[in-house]
């Protein structure tokens, strides 16, 4: 799969503000006025550009816990580089909250390392 065949969509029934489907390649937004000035509507399309990479590399056969980790890492990664800030739920939904704790403490561990130590 090559990447400009990547097409995007409108989708206001997803739940979030994007979401890839790697079975059509389609990314899906939840409306056409995103705020994409904002980190954490950007911090989004980050992950789901995990998700895209993946599956235009083909790699995308690390499917289920390990790819959205990687995800999440990314996300958390980017967000902190662009604001300071720990990501966290803008709703401020606990379960998904736990998983950004976590995806925090991992995008810290990386920041904190140096080139050296890749
Ligand atoms: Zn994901």
């Amino acid at each position: 799969m090559k990447i400009d065949s990547i097409k995007v969509q409108i989708n206001p029934l997803i739940p979030h503000y994007g979401q890839y489907d790697v079975n059509k390649n389609i990314l899906m937004l939840k409306h056409s006025n995103l705020a994409l000035n904002s980190a954490v509507v950007q911090s989004f399309f980050i992950h789901e550009g995990v998700h895209m990479g993946n599956d235009v590399d083909k790699i995308g056969i690390v499917k289920g816990v390990d790819e959205e980790a990687a995800g999440f890492i990314a996300q958390a990664i980017y967000f902190r580089a662009e604001t300071g800030r720990y990501l966290s739920d803008p709703n401020n939904n606990p379960k998904i909250n736990k998983v950004f704790s976590q995806a925090n403490a991992a995008a810290i561990s990386v920041i904190n390392k140096s080139s050296t130590d890749i």
